[in-house]
């Protein structure tokens, strides 16, 4: 197979040394999927890269195809996106944006809505941070791989939730992440639940995103923010175990 050129715009989303001088860097791109590349030169001081390669820069790529890995010819930047993630509230926001897209891109495999994804959401913490961002990020991804948790009934004996004015429905007061959805009183396993946090969830995945997003700091924050972190690790976790015995 002859190596050819191609263009492709896309994220870093890490970077690691190879050799002296070489650095490859791993970005996720609009239409090739994961791709790994090898930036020659990029570890010194005169590259001709400069800093356009470092992780978080959203960058328009030349590339040459290899058999394994394959060449950075040329990188341009698209936006500053990693300057104004300097913060470093804001740059330990943008890497867990950066690990969950990693865990979840596939190499070579195409995945527009993830990359759409997750430039709309390094947008979102670099222009106007808050602390549901990354959640209702990992929730929407969630989501988008046909794992949209049940909020409004129990996933066990499917007794309505007391939400939006229906007084005589059953509280929810558990999140079970096997079973992908919430839990009444008697049915009750996994993680429990405030009536807040579950509501901030319905904003989320419910078409009220900003309304959680301009939700400040509080327990039902950091409740959802947690939640949504165990939640995608109990998703890749269990992908990984699947994808391992297939090729079993
Ligand atoms: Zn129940």
């Amino acid at each position: 197979m002859s190596s050819h050129l191609y263009r492709d715009t896309g994220v870093v989303l890490r970077t690691y040394k190879l050799g002296e001088a070489d650095r490859i860097v791993v970005v996720l791109t609009e239409e090739n999927g994961k791709v790994r590349a090898v930036a020659k030169g990029v570890r010194k001081t005169m590259s001709k890269f400069g800093a356009r390669l470092e992780p978080m820069s959203h960058v328009r790529l030349l590339l040459y195809r290899g058999r394994e890995l394959d060449i950075v010819s040329q990188a341009e930047s698209v936006e500053p996106l990693a300057p104004m993630l300097s913060s470093l509230d804001r740059a330990s926001q943008g890497m867990s944006v950066l690990e969950a897209a990693d865990q979840l891109g596939l190499e070579r495999e195409p995945n527009r809505q993830l990359y759409r994804m997750v430039v709309g959401v390094l947008r979102t913490i670099a222009e106007r941070p808050a602390p549901l961002v990354v959640p209702a990020f990992y929730w929407k991804l969630l989501a988008a791989e046909g794992l949209r948790p049940e909020l409004d009934a129990c996933v066990r004996c499917g007794a309505r939730g007391n939400h939006g004015g229906d007084a005589d429905g059953t509280p929810l007061v558990a999140f079970d992440l096997q079973e992908g959805g919430v839990m009444c009183r008697s049915c009750r396993s996994g993680i429990p639940i405030s009536e807040a946090a579950l509501d901030l969830m319905r904003a989320t995945l419910g078409g009220r995103l900003n309304e959680a997003l301009a939700t400040p700091e509080s327990p039902a924050t950091h409740e959802v923010g947690v939640l949504a972190t165990r939640a995608l690790e109990h998703h890749i976790e269990r992908r990984l175990k699947s994808v391992a015995m297939f090729e079993h």
